[in-house]
């Protein structure tokens, strides 16, 4: 094998916001394969806000990144060698193998995407587990009822913008929360979203109450903070929130004390967390009707695309700052 692998190491693990002197690019060689195992040449890097989670040595649903052990992340590919009878060289599949350019696997959580109705990127996104993530917080979790009022925070972003789509698609109204002008005309524009509040303008109160005029039914949480505060106020009786992420506070050393949390109470709310792994009887079903959706034209996407691993740490650290416009991709040199 000619090429070398690239691997981007975790360094140190971050106090506060992440830097990129956190994370180390390292060259070495093409891991060797054993009976059982095939090697994947990683094609894209699906970054996630998750990854930052994984930086810190804290209690949580999976272990962090060893200090000096390879990021963890999902990866596209393709097998290039097999020693494994189930998988053959030339197959394309989804791995979390990390971000680097070669992974050896067992197969051992790896999924075949067999179906090309859409280029691979996509089945790290709207087909893969952010779209996903949006199908089982919104239908198992939120249960949608047509004409109720469902409000999405990150709404421009990979699990927001299928949110808001698969919300119209069941007949609610669909208000999404965004940062800044152009995230909001393309949430309405193209997505279809009835109404989007850019949460950056200084107004949201407002904004809100002007966007949501019979209240809020569900609202599909991704980054919690003050526009949990002002989300909670507008509550119905009988509301629903899934909490699927809290982007805003994943940089806080101190996180963000919510101060409307009566509402739950007054309100009857249902406010329960969620981790998309812990549902993957439900993965085949929600890919099947999101690929349907898609080829359709009912939901439509969007991809962040960079290219090179070393661009990584950098490209990461924007995510969490609202620098992506869409799903974030590493294209893999
Ligand atoms: P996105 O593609 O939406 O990218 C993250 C977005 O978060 C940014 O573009 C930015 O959008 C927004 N953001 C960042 N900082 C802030 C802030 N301080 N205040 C408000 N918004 C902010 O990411 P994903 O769609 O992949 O993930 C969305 C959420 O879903 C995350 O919280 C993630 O952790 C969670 N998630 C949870 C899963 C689960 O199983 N529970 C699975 C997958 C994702 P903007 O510019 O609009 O502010």
């Amino acid at each position: 094998m000619s090429e070398s692998n690239l691997q981007v190491l975790l360094a140190h693990r971050p106090k506060g916001a992440p830097q990129e002197c956190d994370f180390r690019v390292v060259e070495g060689p093409v891991p060797e394969i054993k009976d059982g195992q095939f090697l994947i040449r990683g094609r894209y890097l699906s970054l996630d806000p998750y990854m930052r989670g994984r930086m810190n040595d804290v209690k949580s649903y999976a272990k962090p990144v060893e200090v000096g052990g390879v990021m963890e992340g999902e990866v596209a590919g393709e097998v290039v060698a097999s020693r494994h009878p189930g998988f053959k060289t030339g197959e394309k599949v989804l791995a979390r193998t990390g971000w680097q350019r070669y992974g050896a696997s067992d197969g051992t959580g790896v999924r075949k995407v067999t179906s090309d109705v859409l280029p691979l990127s996509a089945h790290l996104g709207v087909l893969g587990m952010p779209g996903v993530t949006a199908y089982v917080g919104l239908l198992d979790i939120g249960q949608p009822k047509s004409g109720e009022t469902v409000v999405v925070s990150a709404a421009s972003g990979a699990v927001g913008s299928v949110v808001g789509q698969i919300a119209k698609i069941k007949g609610c109204r669909a208000v999404g929360i965004a940062g800044g002008p152009d995230k909001c005309r393309y949430v309405i524009d193209e997505l279809g979203f009835d109404a989007c509040v850019d949460y950056k303008a200084g107004r949201l109160a407002d904004d809100l109450a002007a966007a949501t005029p019979k209240g809020i039914d569900i609202y599909f949480e991704n980054v919690g903070g003050e526009i949990l505060d002002h989300v909670l106020r507008r509550l119905n009786a009988f509301a629903r929130i899934p909490l699927c992420g809290l982007v805003s506070q994943y940089n806080l050393t101190e996180p963000y004390g919510v101060k409307s949390i009566g509402s739950l109470l007054m309100n009857r709310v249902k406010f329960q967390g969620f981790i998309v792994s812990d549902h993957f009887p439900r993965w085949p079903a929600a890919i099947a009707d999101l690929t349907e959706w898609v080829r359709s034209g009912r939901i439509k996407y969007r991809e962040s695309v960079v290219q090179g691993l070393r661009r990584a740490p950098a490209t990461f650290i924007g995510l969490l700052n609202g620098r992506n416009f869409g799903k974030q991709l590493i294209e893999i040199d």
